[in-house]
């Protein structure tokens, strides 16, 4: 089985969606990662894990959507975001169109902190309509999993952490030389129980919030270790569920 939708022919396709119907989706975000990861870090990591748990769990993955909910880096060049709607109504169609072949179980896999409100708004909508999906995210998985492989401050936006998961899947992209530490102050307005609409550049000037330069390879395998097997198990046990069990319930 070819694990890649897009490397397969239609016939291939047809032959998996025929006995099959779960797939994976990842979706990331093309935004500034500090001044030494590629913009693309979101969606290169969201695609990497995607592959492999989808490889283990023997079910199809999509190419990844590189392009999330990031406005709020666009002060920082190259920042390439979507709204919270287009997004919304992209993803839904996308998993509408999969549904078409009768994949009533979608595993999205988000590389990107700014998707997920309205991932979990479309997982909702799409359940009224007889399809499952499920939203992991990578950095919940690993902060549950590896707890002391990484500090708080190591476990924020480009740092460490992130850091890490790149050294490993790409390092020639990753230039530790100008990997940096910054304290990122809390900002007057916020406060317990607020959230306030603020942008990366009202906390950071490179763009990294809290430590980076702890990164290595090494960890950076650990994580992808700890998650895509995580991310697999989990897979499996969608697989085998009956659609009977994950559709809404009626009225009592
Ligand atoms: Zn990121």
């Amino acid at each position: 089985l070819k694990v890649m939708l897009n490397e397969m022919s239609w016939v291939e396709a047809k032959r998996y969606f025929m006995k099959n119907d779960i797939a994976v989706v990842p979706v990331g975000s093309n935004e500034q990662h500090g001044p030494h990861n590629p913009l693309g870090t979101d969606h290169f990591i969201a695609r990497e894990i995607a592959k492999r748990a989808a490889e283990q769990a023997g079910v199809v993955c999509l190419e990844v959507v590189p392009f999330g909910v990031s406005s709020h880096h666009r002060q920082f060049w190259g920042t390439v975001h979507v709204s919270a709607r287009t997004l919304k109504k992209y993803m839904r169609e996308v998993c509408l169109a999969l549904n078409y072949y009768g994949v009533t179980k979608i595993v999205v896999v988000n590389g990107h902190g700014g998707n997920f409100a309205v991932l979990s708004e479309l997982a909702r909508d799409l359940r009224e309509r007889g399809i499952f999906m499920a939203v992991f995210q990578w950095w919940h998985a690993a902060g549950e999993l590896l707890p002391e492989l990484f500090t708080r401050d190591e476990r924020r936006h480009a740092s460490a952490e992130e850091t890490s998961v790149n050294l490993a899947l790409r390092p020639k992209l990753v230039d530790m030389k100008k990997a940096t530490d910054e304290k990122v102050p809390d900002h007057p307005t916020e406060g317990a129980g607020n959230t306030v609409p603020l942008d990366a550049v009202d906390f950071t000037k490179c763009g990294v919030y809290g430590k980076s330069t702890t990164a290595s390879a090494r960890k950076g395998r650990q994580v992808l270790g700890a998650v895509v097997t995580e991310l697999a198990r989990q897979i499996r046990v969608l697989k085998k569920m009956k659609m009977d069990d994950l559709t809404a319930k009626p009225r009592v």
